[in-house]
């Protein structure tokens, strides 16, 4: 039976494009981008120095800007780490939207039991901040704001522009988490406001266990305390020897869809919104559907059933009932109880979300499929 996947917020499958570029940097240009002395590590050097062109002309930074990290979990932690011992001084004061993932909101805690005051903004049934809450609890000694672009469970796109005003306010620091909205929708660092952005290869074609982290320069100068220490690798903020064929794979990929996001919503918007059209002419609720949205991301509820129950009866369709990270847990979603959806709603969702490789016809039989399997449950 022809599996269908439909849970690219998870993670995709690496563009052939992508991989072939990938490939000779694995055997026949296998040397270590840190060797000055010979033509092996002169190779792996230039590749490398060409994919950080790419990733920041992608995202609209210079090149002294990006970091390269294991993914966006580690550019996360070395941006909210890294922040914190840097400027403890100032302040110990940060802020977090109560929605951002867990690679943010268990940094947090656990600054947290080393004497940093964590505080959570509230959102609201659609997943939008409390701008208002926002502005006042923001203080002179807020040292960081966490606000990520787009949510990776429901795909609602986050007003960081409005909240970067906020922040730089008081003069604080604003780290963007971009995992998901990387070559999803248009992504600059300016036009943003972002201080620290956090993105991660494997959400966008390129391959897993590498992403990178932007750290601004100027107008303010971002100071970060590195948290891997060593070869003083990457300006000394992120020690190891660099992953260079998955640093050609991040630019190849940051090249084919960062720098041009049109691409990936012309093929995916018609879809999901074919897909959100029979869903809840179904009876299914789309949630945030009115609102600015990732072009691939539909989050519905099932009432009457609970989701893992009905994933269990559609062995051929891939997707998921929170995000891919926390679905390993028995428990209901932090994103959806955050909402303020009851435990039982949260129970009853589910995340689509598209890709590049989807067709029309894995629409047209995911929606039967799921529409008939709720039928039979519920009945
Ligand atoms: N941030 C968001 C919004 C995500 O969706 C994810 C992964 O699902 C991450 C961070 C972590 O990314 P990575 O798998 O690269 O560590």
């Amino acid at each position: 039976m022809h599996s269908i996947y439909l849970d690219n917020n998870a993670t995709t499958p690496v563009h052939p494009v992508v991989l072939e570029q990938m490939l000779p940097y694995f055997n026949e240009r296998f040397g270590n981008a840190s060797s000055k002395l010979h033509r092996f590590g002169w190779q792996a050097d230039e590749a490398v120095q060409i994919a950080r062109e790419q990733i920041a002309t992608s995202i609209g930074s210079s090149t002294q800007e990006i970091v390269f990290t294991s993914g966006a979990t580690e550019s996360i932690n070395l941006a909210i780490k890294g922040v914190a011992q840097a400027y403890q001084n100032k302040g110990k004061h940060i802020v977090a939207l109560s929605t951002e993932h867990k690679a943010v909101l268990d940094t947090l805690e656990f600054l947290g039991s080393f004497g940093f005051e964590i505080e959570l903004v509230p959102v609201n049934r659609d997943g939008l901040p409390d701008l208002n809450y926002l502005s006042n609890i923001v203080r002179n000694d807020t040292i960081l704001v966490c606000a990520m672009l787009a949510n990776n469970e429901t795909g609602v796109i986050l007003p960081i522009k409005e909240i970067a005003q906020i922040v730089h306010s008081k003069n604080s620091l604003l780290l963007c988490d971009a995992t998901q909205a990387c070559g999803k929708i248009p992504v600059n660092v300016d036009e943003l406001g972002a201080d620290l952005l956090a993105l991660s290869a494997h959400k966008f074609n390129g391959p897993k266990g590498i992403g990178a982290l932007y750290v601004r320069r100027k107008k303010p100068r971002v100071t970060l305390l590195p948290q891997l220490h060593g070869g003083q690798h990457e300006s000394g903020l992120r020690s190891g020897t660099l992953n260079v064929p998955g640093i050609v794979g991040l630019g190849a990929a940051a090249k084919l869809f960062l720098t041009n996001p049109n691409n990936f919503s012309e093929h995916c918007l018609p879809l999901r919104n074919e897909l959100e059209k029979s869903l809840s002419n179904a009876g299914c609720k789309i949630t945030a559907q009115t609102l600015e949205r990732l072009p691939n991301t539909v989050h519905v509820l099932l009432p009457g059933i609970k989701a893992d129950r009905l994933i269990a009866i559609v062995p051929n369709l891939a997707f998921s009932t929170g995000s891919a990270c926390s679905s390993a847990l028995a428990a209901p979603s932090h994103v959806t109880l955050a909402m303020g959806f009851t435990e039982a709603e949260s129970y009853t969702s589910i995340r689509l979300s598209l890709g590049i490789f989807n067709t029309k016809e894995e629409i047209k039989q995911a929606e039967s499929t799921i529409i008939a399997a709720w039928e039979k449950l519920r009945s």
